[in-house]
């Protein structure tokens, strides 16, 4: 009888054969050890990608929930009237599961044999150096942030909006667990910006290897979660970072429906000048600060131009759901 199992392919133990284990550090032990345990290095792989996904993802948003539920926080929230409930979380997190086994977990799958075609590495240890890995994970940073602004308006196109978008829409102030609420399809078209970069960087250089893939991805679901929060506190990385994106920049996006496109950088929106409304609220709010205003005064006339801001992205949501095909030729025949 054939034995499959026996194929270089398909046993983890052939491809460690010549490998020296002694020369290996602890997480290149540990990485051997998972395909050394599995045996069948594309189920490890294909396991090892879904799993990360799934525990960085609810493990990450799991500190938010707390923050949600503690009133102490509240302070550093950014819509400080909106306070998700457990009910709506909850409802967030089973269409969130949902998009995850029915978009993200085949795509996952996908993922690696495509990447490996085009030279990614996976089993192999030793693992790449700190050096190789960071001009990388920076690469994809600055691509997927690209990605996201171009297709990010596309999605506020009237018919892609009213079909698709709209979901990721349903909380104007959202919470960390919605970072990926949202329509399948915009699941699919929004991680093409988050795969893509690795893919092309395989097809032109072959020197990745996936352990790369996986800190880009778990920085990147850190980067989505946390923008979603609500939260912007005097340690948030836009403090330090100040072209770094944040709650601050994306918490503004949902308040409003207009300006700020982009995900992990703001360089994009201030370009294309996608970020003037949001500027002069900013503005707003910072003049009000200088004018010496108390807290109370200060809280109230936060809460009203958030509610002006809302009022004005409520208008401005209408007016993209009615800008189709439709919609731009009965205007040229009126005219
Ligand atoms: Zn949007
Ligand atoms: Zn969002």
């Amino acid at each position: 009888m054939l034995n499959t199992t026996a194929t270089p392919y398909h046993d983890a133990g052939v491809l460690y054969a010549n490998t020296d284990f002694s020369q290996l550090n602890w997480i290149e032990l540990q990485w051997a050890s998972w395909y050394l345990w599995i045996g069948n290095p594309v189920l490890a792989t294909g396991l090892a990608s879904f799993l990360l996904h799934e525990c960085v993802y609810f493990g990450r948003a799991l500190p938010w929930i707390f923050i949600d539920a503690t009133p102490y926080f509240r302070k550093w929230k950014l819509q400080p009237n909106k306070i998700p409930t457990a009910s709506e979380q909850w409802a967030c997190t089973k269409q969130v599961l949902f998009s995850h086994f029915t978009v993200e977990l085949p795509v996952i799958w996908l993922f690696h044999p495509v990447a490996e075609f085009f030279g990614m590495s996976t089993w192999q240890v030793p693992l790449p150096s700190w050096v190789a890995i960071a001009p990388q994970v920076f690469l994809f940073f600055v691509f997927e942030d690209m990605f996201h602004y171009f297709a990010h308006q596309a999605l506020h196109w009237g018919p892609l909006y009213k079909h698709v978008h709209k979901i990721h829409h349903q909380y104007p102030a959202p919470f960390g667990l919605a970072a990926e609420y949202a329509h399948p399809a915009e699941v699919f078209i929004l991680g093409t910006g988050t795969i893509l970069g690795p893919i092309l960087y395989c097809m032109f250089r072959h020197d990745l290897h996936i352990f790369t893939v996986y800190i880009w991805i778990t920085l990147r679901l850190f980067q989505a979660i946390d923008s979603h929060s609500g939260y912007d506190f005097p340690w948030s990385l836009q403090h330090w970072l100040p072209f770094w994106s944040g709650a601050e920049h994306h918490d503004f996006h949902h308040m409003a429906f207009v300006n700020n496109f982009s995900t992990s950088f703001r360089w994009c929106d201030r370009l294309f000048g996608t970020d003037t409304k949001y500027r002069a609220y900013r503005a707003r709010l910072e003049a009000a600060k200088k004018a010496g205003m108390s807290a109370e005064e200060y809280a109230r006339m936060e809460i009203r131009l958030n509610e002006e801001a809302e009022r004005e992205g409520v208008a401005a949501e209408k007016k993209a759901e009615n800008s189709d095909f439709a919609g731009a030729w009965h205007k040229t025949k009126v005219q």
